[in-house]
């Protein structure tokens, strides 16, 4: 549609002019990080006095690190993400489960697994658990009094290409339709300063680039289900 073409070359967009000044950005966070922790020893305990304010500014340069990073990888996936290669959707889901297990049990939440797909899928494997890890923790995120999250994965053809739907499902908050229309534009967010509204305009365009969809069909109240589909690799 209009508004995907309009919306994939504001990312291309985005890419060519930030890869540079992320990049550049690296360096000036890293002197204030150092920095922050000369301060810290060197006023010792009288830090305390400024213990707040120290941790502002410490969580502030970790939310630059993190845009920064988020840019970069999208940016400069070839950088980062290394090459194509032939995965078991099973396998990759699989990987990604112990890098958010500290956060499944804080918040409560059970793990339903169901795998039937027969087919391999082509992508980098990074991306690909950089997408997951994305959708799953966004899933925790929408659950914070428990609940259940459903990772599948099966066959399915798409406009007569073979491939392989990956499903993230949670029983959390779910969405409105208006809230749907904006969560894949880049830096939209309703998490305030703990958000980038990255994850998503970044996971769709990894996505794309391989020729794959992702969509999401959501029940305010009842939870959201993300639907990753990627062509079969042959
Ligand atoms: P971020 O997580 O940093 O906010 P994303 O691009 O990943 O950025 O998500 C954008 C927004 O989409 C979120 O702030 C949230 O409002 C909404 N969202 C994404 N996934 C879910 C979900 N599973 N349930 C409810 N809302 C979601």
């Amino acid at each position: 549609t209009t508004k995907q073409l309009i919306m994939s070359e504001k990312l291309a967009a985005i890419g060519e002019i930030t890869a540079g000044v992320a990049h550049e950005m690296n360096n000036p966070i890293a002197v204030m990080q150092g920095n922050l922790e000369v301060v810290r020893s060197v006023l010792d305990d009288r830090a305390t006095e400024v213990a707040t304010e120290l941790r502002l500014i410490d969580e502030q340069i970790h939310r630059m690190t993190l845009i920064v990073n988020k840019l970069l990888q999208f940016a400069r996936p070839e950088e980062y993400a290394g090459f194509l290669e032939r995965h078991a959707a099973a396998e990759v889901i699989s990987d990604c489960l112990p890098l958010v297990q500290y956060l499944l049990n804080k918040a409560d939440i059970r793990v339903e697994r169901e795998d039937t797909a027969t087919r391999l899928l082509l992508m980098n494997r990074t991306e690909l658990q950089q997408v997951l890890v994305n959708l799953i923790v966004n899933a925790i995120h929408a659950m914070p009094n428990g609940g259940t999250l459903r990772l599948a994965s099966r066959d399915e053809q798409r406009d007569s290409r073979p491939g392989v739907t990956i499903e993230v499902s949670d029983t959390g908050i779910g969405m409105a339709p208006d809230l749907i229309e904006r969560i894949f534009d880049p830096f939209f967010t309703t998490k305030r300063s703990e958000g980038t509204g990255l994850g998503l305009s970044i996971s769709q365009t990894l996505i794309d680039r391989q020729g794959g969809a992702l969509s999401v069909e959501s029940t305010v109240g009842a939870g959201t289900t993300f639907l990753l589909w990627l062509p079969e690799a042959d």
